[in-house]
């Protein structure tokens, strides 16, 4: 069994050095576990914050132990009453090749309904993360502008296209190459733009009579921008602010929050774990579109636990076209 532990913490980047590859004896379960083999894990840029001995909504990463995450695989040994070995099982034990759990942590899944993988990107926390933040946290309402940052991404992506799918007038989104926008615009976003070439400027052409919803997953000068580009009564739906996650330095934007008063804005952030309430509708919609194939979605799949570090500093850095997963 190898696994992927913390070695040290990052001061800004991860390194190949904040990681070690470790061999250990595959588990057998006790009373009431099973043993799973991970076959794919999620590889998430949150993770970028457990590595900080800081207080926060999650508990950081322990030294010297292994990573964990988002994982989905089989079932090779149990010693619980109701799963069967061969049942595929979706949990948070990733980062390892073989997972020993409580059965009660472990959820079955339906292998046939989907790829497998999709229970980590569209079918899972990413999906349900661009759902519920696009129409619940931002109430997004049919015939608005809504912008979306990273939005090449595994929540971007969906976000986009749900905002379409659900009546949005215009879907505009920025990404980091000329690759990603071509990509956008073949989902679907009205009009798309790399950030390379200045976030403001591309903002308000993309957007000649603003934007009704902003969904945040950079923060910085992406937030910036989606303020200045507000309407009245414009709400952002705070997600993430992945250009911060590896700064040393406080960031120096937004400067002109005081616009959220003349033109009452709402900031909203959220937490996806809060949002179990709309899972049902998430998953009756998700799952119609993808039936009928008005939903795309990308997996970018790096092969092998060995290039997992490689893998989560590559979603850092945008080597990634949608959810990033590692094949275990
Ligand atoms: P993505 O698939 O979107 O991967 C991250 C992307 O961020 C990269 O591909 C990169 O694309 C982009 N990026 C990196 N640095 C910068 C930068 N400085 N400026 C602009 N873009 C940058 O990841 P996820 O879809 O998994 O997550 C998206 C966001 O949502 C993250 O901020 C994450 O933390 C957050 N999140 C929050 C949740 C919640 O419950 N609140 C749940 C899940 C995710 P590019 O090439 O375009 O730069």
């Amino acid at each position: 069994n190898r696994e992927i532990h913390l070695a040290s913490r990052p001061q800004g980047w991860p390194t190949e050095d904040t990681f070690r590859l470790v061999e250990t004896e595959v588990p057998t379960p006790g009373p009431g576990q099973i043993v799973v083999r991970n076959q794919y894990m999620s590889v998430d840029p949150y993770m970028r914050g457990r590595m900080n001995d800081v207080k926060s909504y999650v508990a950081p990463f322990a030294l010297d132990a292994p990573l964990d995450g988002a994982a989905i695989g089989e079932v090779v040994a149990s010693e619980a009453v109701d799963i069967a070995v061969g049942t595929t099982v979706l949990h948070g034990l990733g980062w390892r090749e073989y997972a020993l759990l409580d059965a009660a942590a472990a959820r079955p899944v339906d292998p046939s309904i989907a790829p497998v993988s999709a229970y980590l990107s569209v079918l899972g926390m990413t999906g349900l993360t661009a759902y519920a933040g696009l129409l619940e946290v931002a109430a997004m309402k049919p015939g608005e502008t809504v912008f979306v940052s990273a939005a090449a991404g595994a929540v971007g992506s969906l976000v986009g296209q749900i905002a379409k799918l659900k009546g949005a007038g215009r879907v505009i989104g920025s990404a980091g190459s000329p690759a990603k926008v071509e990509r956008l615009r073949a989902l679907g976003f009205d009009a798309a733009f790399d950030y390379h070439d200045g976030v403001r400027e591309s903002l308000r052409a993309a957007a000649p009579d603003g934007i009704d919803v902003y969904f945040d997953n950079v923060g910085g000068d992406h937030l910036e921008a989606a303020i200045s580009a507000m309407n009245l009564h414009g709400r952002a739906a705070i997600c993430g602010m992945i250009a911060q996650y590896n700064a040393t330095e406080p960031p120096a934007a937004p400067r002109n929050l005081a616009l959220v008063i003349g033109k009452r804005l709402t900031l909203r952030g959220f937490l996806v774990n809060d949002h179990n309430n709309v899972r049902a509708a998430f998953v009756r919609d998700v799952s119609g579109w993808l039936r009928d194939g008005t939903l795309s979605y990308d997996e970018t799949i790096v092969d092998g636990i060995e290039n997992a570090p490689e893998a989560f500093i590559g979603v850092l850095r945008g080597d990634n076209l949608g959810k990033m997963l590692v094949k275990v």
